[in-house]
């Protein structure tokens, strides 16, 4: 069978390809062309060659390659393509490991390191196996598992319980997947992790019509996977489940549904997200006009020719303000504090026909595109975000990377309004970038704020009156319609599922504010327990949530198998090892910018400024660590 990723046979005119080509990142264009090489010479001509990526860095996807080099690129390029189409298209012959590994410096500018070059390479799936598949497994079939929740994770977790073979249901609480894509529906909402790369290994995407997508077509590509993968026949939509308690004596869980029969299985995976629980700040007052969550947007409310408030301002109140600002009569944001922004100037960009056709039809481009997207912003981010405790002052920056960051991100955002000092005063934020998430920002926030009907108004609520709402400073602002963009329960994880462990211990309540897992997966005394985006795995400062659920799903799946295979009742991890994590976790969380006592506000830190729900490591090591779990780590009884 021919390789996926290896080009569909085609047969357009050079002037229509020289057209698909203009579309395209001249690197990973390359990259595809030394693949179609037919001989070694042929494809060392173009890695030793002068034309080539002069650096890299996220969202940059022409290796700041001068245009002439881009130009004279896309010649070379046309000549071997058209040769390869006259030849019929045949599967390029495998590039040797050694060469690939040289590709990959190639594309990085740099050494990408012998640790980085097994995990890009799993993760590219150059051989056109999907590498991180799960195989049959003996005694599967005697281990029911409830998967609650079908979004991002949940769903990648019933497609590799259902190739092992484990007899599963999925109960959602939503009437479709996807999660956070199904249910945030606000204006303006997309992804600011390259789609290319946002989107699962082994189910790449040629159909993303931006390179950000938006909503709409996130919650289609999970439709997608979910039915090309068969899995919607085991999925229970509009179905709640509020918890799950555990019987040693017959070793299963009963799940338990809202208005439905409890669900009896032998394992739960619970998929349920950090960010999924609306939080609206407690203020005394109330409100008489139409007034909701953005994640909870309320598409019956015309804005059009309002009076609109919106409270905070984080990535999605950042998103959500300019793209109704010219719709209002008047919008005021209510931001507590401002936010850091990343210099995007393609975050809105349409990929062009090009780009779908490069990924269907060139050998490898995808791959390559997607190793652009991820390696440069996989694990340099942690670097900024590590304290140094000599450096000073420590309220504006924590180390000379962070400061350099600093600098940087003042630049961008100074460059954009320092016509006006009042708002410069405004926007620039008081604290270490990389502190509290980092926005993507192509000039469309600042844009919107210099607007004659908008106000940034740099306070928090005091209260709520019928028409309007009143801020920490005072002033009252009249509303039509007030939007809550105040974020998530992000830190009372698993809210509102009440999980009930051996021994009758209820998971959050042992928790407490210091929620953990092992891994950021199992728990010890909750036998055949799996969270996924748990504690301690969120990312803060680069890559993608789905690799990192991808690393969770292995790990979970690792243990599973270990758990059928042996024929045995429970599977969970020792005290040791999950103590051990925890220690781990917390020592190393410590010493990055999110703990920092200088950030006042940030739903990274729980109520007592502790982090519990990021990973703090490089995640080429989270994913060495989750790839098979370690049989010393794990009791099986
Ligand atoms: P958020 O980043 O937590 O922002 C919440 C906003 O509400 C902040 O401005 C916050 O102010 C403010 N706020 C919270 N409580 C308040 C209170 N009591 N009084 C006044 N203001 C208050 O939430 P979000 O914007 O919904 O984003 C959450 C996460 O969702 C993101 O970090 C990201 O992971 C994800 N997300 C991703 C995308 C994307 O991929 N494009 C888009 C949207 C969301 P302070 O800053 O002062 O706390």
């Amino acid at each position: 069978m021919r390789n996926p990723h290896a080009g569909e046979p085609f047969e357009l005119s050079d002037a229509v390809i020289a057209r698909h080509l203009e579309d395209l990142s001249v690197p990973a264009l390359l990259l595809s062309c030394v693949h179609l090489g037919e001989t070694e010479e042929e494809r060392r001509a173009i890695l030793d060659g002068p034309l080539r990526p002069q650096g890299i860095y996220l969202n940059e996807y022409q290796g700041f390659m001068s245009a002439e080099d881009q130009a004279a690129a896309r010649e070379l390029a046309l000549g071997v393509i058209a040769r390869w189409r006259d030849r019929g298209c045949p599967e390029p012959d495998p590039v040797p490991p050694a060469m690939l590994e040289q590709m990959m410096d190639w594309a990085a500018c740099e050494d990408v390191g012998a640790d980085y070059v097994p995990m890009m390479l799993e993760e590219m799936g150059l051989d056109g196996r999907d590498q991180r598949a799960v195989e049959a497994t003996s005694g599967a079939a005697d281990y029911p598992v409830v998967v609650i929740g079908c979004g991002m994770s949940g769903l990648l977790a019933a497609i590799r319980l259902q190739e092992a073979g484990f007899p599963y249901v999925v109960v959602e609480k939503n009437a479709g997947p996807g999660g956070t894509w199904f249910e945030n529906t606000y204006p303006g909402a997309r992804v600011d992790v390259g789609s290319h790369f946002y989107c699962y290994s082994f189910e790449p995407a040629d159909h993303w019509t931006e390179f950000f997508a938006r909503q709409p077509e996130l919650a289609a590509y999970f439709e997608r996977v979910m039915d090309k993968h068969d899995v919607r026949r085991h999925v229970r939509f509009s179905t709640e489940a509020t918890g799950a308690t555990w019987d040693e004596t017959t070793a299963t869980w009963t799940v338990h549904l809202e208005g439905a029969e409890d669900l009896v299985a032998r394992a739960v995976v619970c998929a349920v997200g950090q960010l999924n629980r609306p939080s609206v700040p407690d203020v005394p007052g109330s409100f008489d006009g139409p007034s909701f969550h953005t994640a909870r947007w309320d598409h019956d409310v015309d804005l059009d020719g309002k009076d609109v408030v919106m409270v905070g301002a984080g990535a999605t109140g950042f998103q959500v303000a300019p793209t109704i600002a010219d719709r209002v009569r008047s919008l005021t944001v209510i931001q507590r504090t401002a936010q850091w922004m990343f210099p995007n100037p393609g975050y809105h960009d349409e990929t062009g026909p090009g780009v779908g056709w490069a990924i269907r039809h060139l050998p490898f481009y995808g791959r390559w595109f997607r190793f652009l997207i991820f390696f440069p912003g996989c694990d340099t981010g942690l670097l900024a975000a590590k304290v140094d405790p000599d450096w000073e002052p420590q309220h504006q920056s924590v180390s000379e990377i962070n400061e350099m960051v600093r600098v940087m991100f003042t630049e961008w955002i100074t460059s954009q309004v320092d016509h006006d000092p009042e708002l410069v005063a405004k926007v620039v934020p008081p604290y270490p970038p990389t502190g509290k998430r980092t926005l993507q920002d192509n000039g469309s926030w600042l844009r919107c704020l210099t607007r004659d009907n908008v106000e940034l108004v740099r306070a928090g609520v005091d209260r709520l009156e019928v028409d309007g709402v009143v801020d920490t400073d005072g002033t009252k602002h009249p509303a039509d319609v007030v939007v809550w963009a105040t974020g998530f329960h992000v830190n009372d994880l698993l809210l509102p599922l009440r999980v009930v462990g051996r021994d009758g211990v209820d998971l959050r309540e042992s928790w407490g504010t210091r929620p953990r897992a092992h891994l950021g997966v199992t728990v010890a005394g909750f036998p055949n327990l799996f969270l996924l985006y748990g504690p301690s795995t969120n990312l803060a400062s680069g890559g993608s949530i789905i690799l990192a659920s991808e690393c969770e799903v292995a790990y979970a799946m690792s243990c599973l198998t270990m758990l059928a295979t042996s024929g045995k009742q429970t599977i969970e991890p020792t005290q040791a090892a999950y103590d051990e994590w925890y220690q781990r976790v917390q020592d190393e969380v410590r010493t990055m910018v999110w703990a920092s006592p200088h950030i006042e506000h940030n739903f990274y830190k729980n109520a007592d400024g502790e982090v519990h729900i990021l990973n703090p490591f490089r995640l080429v090591d989270y994913w060495a660590w989750t790839r098979e779990a370690d049989p010393a780590d794990h009791v099986l009884a």
